[in-house]
């Protein structure tokens, strides 16, 4: 029996992704498309959207039945969406994986009311790759003291509004817990002009915009004499997509809950 899958903001370009690799899957079956009723890609077949081979799933905007009929929803929309998704998931029992950045923490608690009915899987960034980075993070940073600085660079595309980005501030955390440190009392977000010297313990980010680079994340440890630098860089969306593909398989013999991909990824 193959699982059976709907995928919200079917016709962002995560949704397209996602589209592709659900249907590329050899024990899913697509049953569903989503996307808001003034979407272009509404009444689409959802194949054409992403192989370009229609499926037989046309795009509709109709969540309710969505997940109803779904076992589980991959959810890269929107915040205020997401919130929505979340209640009808609990109302359904249905797996929700959550894409979806830019959350509040109101907004975060409802999917954690949500979570009380069903799995959700919430993570701001679905790539394996990241993910283990944020553990090695956590793991260097607790074996090596203050006198090793941490700096953390990142570079996207010319189209991103937000910085530092979502997952570099992960990283900064994942190094603060490693430290058992705040964040948010060491954190250096932006230097400019006669900052004076650096504070040991500081963990500093530096932002780089430009082209399509979809995103590369390095960070730094630097101390007396030597450096270690941990790299990840994503060359396409495809990995958050096969990320969100994981997280509902592994979702669907769980407990109801609120998961992160840490938890996908045993770690
Ligand atoms: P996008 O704007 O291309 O796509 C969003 C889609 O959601 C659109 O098709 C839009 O019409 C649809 N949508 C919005 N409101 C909706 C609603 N109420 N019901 C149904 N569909 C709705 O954006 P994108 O680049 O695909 O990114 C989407 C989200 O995923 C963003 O929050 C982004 O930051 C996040 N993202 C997360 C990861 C990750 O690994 N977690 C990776 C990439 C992007």
């Amino acid at each position: 029996m193959r699982v059976r899958v709907g995928v919200v903001g079917a016709g962002g370009r995560m949704g397209r992704m996602l589209l592709g690799e659900v249907l590329a899957t050899g024990d899913m079956e697509l049953v569903g498309a989503v996307d808001r009723p003034d979407s272009p890609a509404q009444g689409m077949d959802a194949g054409l959207l992403t192989t370009g081979e229609p499926c037989g799933v046309l795009v509709h905007d109709d969540p309710v039945s969505l997940f109803a009929d779904a076992e589980a929803v991959l959810d890269f929309t929107r915040p205020e969406a997401t919130v929505e998704h979340a209640k009808l998931a609990a109302q359904g029992k249905t797996v929700h994986v959550v894409g979806t950045t830019g959350l509040e923490p109101d907004q975060v608690a409802m999917i954690e009311r949500a979570a009380k009915h069903t799995p959700i899987v919430l993570a701001p960034n679905m790539s394996l790759g990241v993910n283990l980075l944020m553990a090695l993070v956590e793991k260097v940073a607790a074996a090596l003291d203050e006198s090793w600085d941490i700096e953390i660079v990142e570079m996207h595309h010319r189209h991103k509004v937000d910085a530092p980005s979502g997952t570099a501030l992960g990283l900064g955390r994942a190094a603060a817990a490693g430290r058992e440190v705040d964040l948010a009392e060491r954190a250096v977000r932006a230097r400019d002009g006669v900052t004076g010297e650096r504070r040991a313990g500081d963990i500093g980010f530096a932002t780089l915009r430009g082209g399509d680079v979809v995103g590369d994340h390095t960070v730094i440890f630097a101390g007396a004499g030597e450096r270690i630098e941990l790299t990840h860089k994503a060359a396409s969306r495809d990995i958050f997509a096969k990320g969100a593909v994981r997280a509902a398989r592994w979702a669907l013999g769980q407990h109801p809950g609120v998961y992160t991909m840490a938890d996908v990824l045993g770690m």
